[in-house]
């Protein structure tokens, strides 16, 4: 895993490419949590799961198919009532692009085994071919060391600057264009 606060910046940063009418507490709160949801699957090591099985860490949590399993499932719950309505195509796709943004980060940290992202099909588990974000320990208790600050360091530069960059540049296109 990358950290949860690198995790939820993605939800900023996914967001911005959405129209306004779509922003709501419910959004970015339900954005957020889904940018971290697939790493619940570390309590697998509790019950002894090994990291590498289907239901292990980076396992079907990881993959693309439960990345638009969640989406669907929040548009169900939370926004039933824009189902018959174009807007739930909106709503879906920035809550399974949240989820999956996870596991596109978690391939690109330095540790750990890959993600299976095409589970239930294929559960080879995959790097990307450049992976600059330090991993981050699994913890919290881990993460209050000189290893979480070096993960923090790592994700200001590789997640955080160009997302800011990224927001910045949207904003400033959305509102040329609205002028
Ligand atoms: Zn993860």
């Amino acid at each position: 895993m990358a950290s949860a606060f690198g995790h939820a910046v993605l939800a900023a940063t996914i967001g911005v490419n959405f129209s306004k009418k779509f922003y709501g507490w419910k959004f970015w709160l339900l954005g957020a949590i889904c940018t971290i949801l697939p790493d619940t699957d570390v309590i697998s090591f509790k019950f002894g799961i090994p990291y590498e099985s289907f239901w292990g860490h980076r396992g079907f949590s990881h993959s693309l198919l439960f990345a638009a399993i969640v989406g669907f499932v929040i548009v169900l719950i939370f926004y039933r009532k824009h189902l018959n309505s174009v807007e739930s195509i909106g709503y879906f796709l920035f809550f399974t692009s949240c989820t999956a943004s996870h596991s596109i980060l978690d391939a690109m940290t330095t540790g750990g085994l890959g993600v299976a992202f095409f589970s239930p099909w294929d559960n080879t588990r995959y790097f990307f071919p450049w992976r600059p974000i330090k991993v981050s320990p699994i913890g919290i208790s881990n993460f209050f060391s000189e290893w979480g600050k070096n993960v923090l360091l790592s994700e200001f530069i590789w997640i955080g600057l160009p997302s800011l960059v990224y927001i910045s540049v949207m904003r400033l296109v959305k509102s040329r264009l609205k002028s």
